[in-house]
């Protein structure tokens, strides 16, 4: 029998605790649970951490074999100094498929010029052809579990796709460009521009004044990874100069996104409050089973947190 410590809200815990045990179960891994403050810490076997959950000291689970998160993003449990277990994030195919969809339909509505049509009733009837996808250039920020699923999606759909991440690699029907050294040329090729990098020190303000000035004309912008990687002031200014036409963000520097926050009442910006790619509960709780029963057989944990990159 295996200790669980869920260090959740009591919502999550509510939501996620029989979900996960029946998929214990279906392993033949038998689990008791309890929400952190109720269990012994030197009891604990497992730790399934959301943002917000209470405990901040991790170093009283002296035989916690692994701190397993609900969210993909870990920007706010990583840094921490008593956490010594084994930090993995999720992957799961809900997020996967979740943040797909976002992207592709943000990605269409830019490259169709839908809003024309929302906006204007009686239309002026005049035709706006949009460029077939395969005269458009999009550029994804991020070719992880969530980039490389969204930016194949585009690929297929005969989009001209450049991806840029921190180590280079080759992606069926697109050009993958890596480093530092190669982002203004991805920013330069990307008419739509869609970010979906996670928060480390080397991303927070990445897409600052200088870097959205080498974007196209006119160039969209989605961001589904973080808030912190857009310098708000600097989106604002590239707005209202005409160089970026459209934002469309889903993640802010705080959130909710405060009522007093320029984004409210820009006409360039379209706000979706963080709902790009959701934790599925059902799927989640087979990727947390499955890493459970990887760690008890001895096999090694999937989607480890490299600490010394910080995702
Ligand atoms: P992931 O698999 O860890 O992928 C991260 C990607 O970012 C990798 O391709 C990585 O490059 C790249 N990267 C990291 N630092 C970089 C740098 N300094 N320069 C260039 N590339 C860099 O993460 P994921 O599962 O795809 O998730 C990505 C992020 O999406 C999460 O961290 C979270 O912030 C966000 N997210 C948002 C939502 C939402 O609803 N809006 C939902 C889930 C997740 P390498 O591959 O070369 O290492």
């Amino acid at each position: 029998m295996i200790q669980l410590l869920f260090n959740v809200s009591p919502d999550l815990f509510a939501e996620y605790r029989a979900p996960i045990l029946e998929a214990l179960r279906r392993r033949n891994i038998e689990a008791q649970t309890a929400l952190a403050g109720d269990m012994p810490p030197e009891a604990v076997d497992y730790i399934i951490h959301a943002t917000g959950g209470p405990v901040v000291d991790f170093s009283v689970f002296t035989k916690a074999r692994a701190v397993l998160s609900l969210w993909a993003g870990v920007e706010k449990i990583v840094g921490n100094a008593t956490l010594t277990q084994p930090l993995c994030r999720m992957v799961e195919d809900g997020l996967r498929r979740g943040m797909v969809e976002w992207v592709t339909g943000h990605v269409l509505r830019a490259h169709l010029g839908t809003d024309l049509y929302v906006r204007e009733k009686p239309l002026t009837w005049a035709r706006h052809v949009p460029p077939l996808a395969t005269e458009r250039s999009v550029t994804v920020l991020g070719l992880g579990e969530l980039g490389s699923a969204a930016a194949t999606t585009l690929a297929h759909l005969g989009f001209r796709v450049t991806g840029w991440a921190r180590r280079g690699r080759e992606i069926a029907g697109m050009r993958c460009l890596a480093g530092a050294d190669r982002l203004p040329e991805a920013l330069a090729a990307a008419e739509i521009l869609v970010s979906i990098l996670p928060e480390t020190p080397d991303t927070i303000d990445l897409l600052n004044a200088e870097r959205l000035a080498l974007l196209p004309r006119g160039a969209f912008i989605l961001n589904a990874g973080r808030g912190s990687l857009v310098d708000d002031d600097a989106l604002v200014a590239a707005l209202d100069s005409g160089n970026v036409a459209h934002a469309t963000l889903d993640v802010f520097r705080t959130e909710p996104l405060p009522a007093d926050h320029p984004f409210w009442s820009h006409s360039g910006v379209t706000i979706s409050p963080h709902v790009a790619a959701a934790t599925r509960v059902s799927s989640a709780a087979d990727a947390i089973a499955e890493n459970v029963a990887r760690s008890e057989s001895g096999a090694p944990l999937l989607h480890v947190v490299d600490r010394t990159r910080s995702y």
